[in-house]
């Protein structure tokens, strides 16, 4: 007898679950159910097309990602241009990016490359200033130099030491970054060393070019001598520099900024008007931005501002800026 109740409220308890469930069910169909349901079914399939177009659509995006990403590179176009293994691109119409090296010259050598530059034509394009700090960087007035250069648009030329670009890679980096050109200026300017033979003065180039390349991924292809070749280079370090690919720019316009007694930005200022009074067609101009050449720093707004009232175009050097002399 119990068992047969125990059945009969069993049989009870499922009754009452299977029509809740029945009810449930019915309720969970009914709003989505009947004719919103058969809406929904043809909108499912309508929407599924959606889908479909969506998913056609998609293709096409996805499609028109790899596009944008194929023309992306060249249009946040670098601020500079990296030399054709074989030196093919360096004859630009232009001089306002700099050229650099994705081989260092041990590469070129190693890889079978070139090494000599092709002969390239000087390029002039009207009265052109070129502004060149050299002995850089440092922390503190080759910053300010790249502030002034920002806030006036000017690009402008660094003749870097190894030893301080190693000591300061941000800095550097921050000048190619911004457009400027990087060249090659010995890895501790000493005197004695670098004019010792043509020999010496390339070991050091290739010293600095190892470290610029460490710091950017590539190297420059030009350089000042420092002191200038005036009276330390003889024919042979001119010789030894074209096998080698490097191009060497001294200035013929100078601001003195090294001359002792102190000088200040306004002889700066003053040595630059007085050098470029005769309107010459390309004025390399020599300064500093190493530590403790905040004078030099000073005398640069007013020195753009000149440049311009007389009306010079900035470029950066490349191996095509015309020779001073
Ligand atoms: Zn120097």
């Amino acid at each position: 007898m119990i068992s047969k109740r125990l059945c009969i409220a069993l049989l009870c308890v499922l009754a009452v679950l299977v029509t809740g469930y029945a009810q449930v069910s019915s309720k969970d169909k009914k709003p989505a159910s009947n004719q919103p349901t058969a809406r929904q079914e043809t909108a499912l399939p309508a929407t599924d097309g959606k889908n479909q177009k969506q998913e056609t659509a998609t293709p096409a995006a996805d499609a028109k990602t790899p596009k944008q990403e194929t023309t992306k590179p060249p249009k946040p176009a670098l601020p500079y241009v990296i030399a054709a293994d074989d030196f093919s691109n360096l004859q630009l119409s232009d001089a306002t990016k700099p050229i650099y090296d994705a081989h260092t010259l041990s590469d070129r050598i190693s890889l079978g490359l070139p090494v000599a530059l092709p002969a390239l034509s000087p390029y002039y394009s009207g009265k052109t200033a070129y502004l060149t700090f050299d002995d850089g960087p440092d922390d503190e007035v080759t910053l300010t130099v790249l502030d002034i250069l920002a806030e006036n648009n000017v690009k402008a030329t660094f003749y870097v030491t190894g030893i301080n670009a190693a000591t300061y890679p941000d800095t550097v980096r921050r000048m190619v970054a911004e457009g400027h050109a990087v060249g090659n200026h010995s890895y501790d300017h000493d005197y004695d060393r670098l004019y010792s033979s043509p020999d010496a003065f390339l070991y050091e180039m290739v010293q600095t070019d190892e470290i610029l390349y460490g710091i950017l991924g590539f190297r420059p292809l030009i350089l000042r001598a420092p002191g200038g070749t005036f009276s330390n280079f003889t024919s042979a370090y001119e010789a030894c520099l074209e096998e080698n690919g490097y191009v060497e720019h001294d200035w013929n316009v100078s601001t003195a900024d090294t001359a002792p007694g102190n000088p200040t930005a306004q002889d700066f200022v003053d040595n630059v008007m007085a050098q470029t009074a005769d309107g010459k067609e390309s004025a390399i101009i020599l300064m500093h931005s190493s530590s403790g050449h905040q004078e030099t720093a000073k005398a640069l707004p007013e020195i753009i501002r000149v440049l311009r009232e007389r009306g010079y175009r900035f470029g950066v050097v490349t191996p095509m800026t015309p020779q001073p002399w």
